[in-house]
């Protein structure tokens, strides 16, 4: 038995990198594709035997577990004090279609990793931790994406999820049902204590960490998102007779935007994206002046003003857009992601766990959703970014370092433990 003071011995406190490499692989072998990736959708029988791991892995670490009705599991380990809000961790085990062995499984099993070295260190925390996983993360199977954090959050009403269905005409309260994970507890919870604290881990998604040669990414919070429709007027006519200044071309005033896009997201560098990712040409033909154009354009940024000021700028370029080529530009948003900063408290806990364990740590921001995003809106919450090799996701080629990973789950271990508080 050691004499040092608690805080002396916890300054050294490791989790266990090969365990939580070992943890990913055995997790990953379920749905485990030839490519080396993971295919496990949403509330199939795949999903059921991930989560039949992942419970069986948190009782044998001694923790309770409780499912909601939305499916998402709770494992939790108690603390000195239980009145105590709860501090949380957690991310989701649902992949895409072709998908990889890290995203969100690294979340869920990091925070294992953490369970099971509080165990091994026979540290009781002052507050209670839990552990979560989160239903449907990837919107692959059922839409909307997030669903479960969605629905925790008061984002959209459990009702709505359980309706939504598959391509099969699957509804999620029968696939629920299905897989057994129809849980009995309320969403969002009518638990009087809350979630004093959310953490999670994942890899980064993209390149930015790997570029700059930096190990844990400090992430300070999620751009906001406007989408819209756009639809481009002009008119058809033959190829051949139609002299140049005559023509009214939607695909041309389209290009004007496609580009003008671009130049509003650079404007506001280095955060903002700027994006068309779909259009449908009218009608299509080699030898016809396109007559219809309809496009996507995706706007991200850090902030509202900025979002604004892209937004107007967006309107502007359609505007100039329509009159330089003689057509109608439409421009119509249909989403909306207010930018989601996380809480500074617990951005700084994941800064100073970084610092205290030497590791190369920079700010981002996180330009994808996660469930991170949605636990926001109820709880403080931050979140612990690692390197993705070449910046790739969502792809079986997914791959990340296990020394990463470990340097991640080491970060959120010392955050937790900080804002938990040490009982012994
Ligand atoms: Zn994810």
């Amino acid at each position: 038995m050691s004499l040092a003071p608690a805080s002396e011995t916890l300054a050294d406190l490791r989790v266990d990198g090969a365990r939580l490499w070992q943890s990913l692989m055995d997790l990953a072998r379920i749905g485990g594709t030839e490519k080396g990736g993971v295919c496990r959708l949403a509330l199939t029988d795949l999903d059921r035997q991930g989560r039949d791991l992942f419970v069986s892995w948190v009782e044998d670490a001694g923790c309770e577990v409780r499912v909601d009705a939305i499916g998402n599991i709770f494992a939790r380990r108690p603390g000195r004090n239980n009145a105590l809000p709860a501090v949380m961790t957690g991310s989701h085990i649902d992949t895409q279609p072709t998908g990889g062995k890290f995203d969100g499984n690294y979340g869920v099993l990091a925070g294992l990793e953490v369970l099971r070295t509080l165990n091994d260190a026979d540290v009781q925390t002052e507050a209670p931790l839990e552990l979560a996983v989160w239903t449907n993360e990837e919107g692959s199977r059922f839409v909307p994406v997030m669903m479960g954090s969605g629905v925790y959050a008061g984002a959209f009403t459990l009702a709505h999820a359980l309706d939504q269905q598959d391509r099969e005409g699957v509804s999620v309260r029968d696939a629920l049902a299905a897989i057994g994970y129809d849980g009995k507890e309320a969403v969002p919870p009518a638990r009087p204590d809350g979630v004093g604290a959310y953490f999670e881990a994942h890899i980064e998604q993209g390149p930015v960490l790997e570029a700059a040669d930096t190990v844990i990414g400090v992430v300070t919070g999620a751009l906001g998102q406007r989408w819209y429709d756009v639809v481009l007027t002009g008119v058809e006519a033959h190829a051949g007779p139609t002299p140049m200044p005559l023509r009214r071309d939607a695909l041309l005033a389209a290009s004007d935007l496609v580009r003008a896009v671009n130049d509003i997201a650079l404007a506001h560098a280095p955060d903002a994206r700027g994006t068309v990712g779909w259009m449908d040409v009218f009608p299509n033909s080699r030898n016809v002046i396109p007559g219809r154009v309809r496009m996507t354009v995706d706007l991200r940024a850090a902030d509202d003003a900025t979002l604004t000021a892209m937004d107007a700028a967006l309107r502007a370029a359609a505007d100039a857009a329509a009159q330089a080529g003689g057509v109608t530009v439409q421009v119509e948003q249909v989403v909306y992601f207010a930018p989601q900063p996380f809480a500074p408290g617990l951005v700084q806990a994941v800064r100073e766990g970084a610092r205290d364990l030497s590791l190369s740590a920079m700010n981002v921001v996180s330009g994808a959703g996660h469930d991170a995003v949605y636990l926001a809106r109820v709880a403080p919450t931050a979140m612990i970014f690692v390197p993705c090799k070449d910046g790739i996701s969502h792809n079986e080629i997914e791959d990340a370092r296990p020394d990463h990973l470990e340097a991640g789950c080491n970060v959120l271990l010392r955050a937790m433990l900080a804002q938990a508080g040490i009982a012994r």
